[in-house]
């Protein structure tokens, strides 16, 4: 009977000291930066002049949002 050479990988220990490279985390913030920016621009300003979407619709789903943050509105 052969041997089996393949082995499993091996996960890094947790509570490891090893520092994140900031190669590997800027693109996610930089992705996460704007996904907080298009959320805070449909929850603040999407209504009248503004819109993106027309209709109350987008504006009507954030609306608790927009008084929780304190966006004027109505
Ligand atoms: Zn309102």
């Amino acid at each position: 009977m052969a041997q089996s050479t393949v082995s499993a990988p091996v996960a890094p220990a947790l509570g490891s000291d090893a520092p994140l490279p900031v190669r590997a985390v800027l693109p996610w913030a930089v992705f996460v930066g704007l996904l907080m920016v298009v959320a805070l621009y449909f929850v603040g300003a999407e209504q009248g002049a503004t819109a993106v979407f027309a209709g109350e619709g987008v504006h009507e789903w954030v609306h608790d949002g927009r008084h929780l943050l304190g966006f004027p509105c109505h």
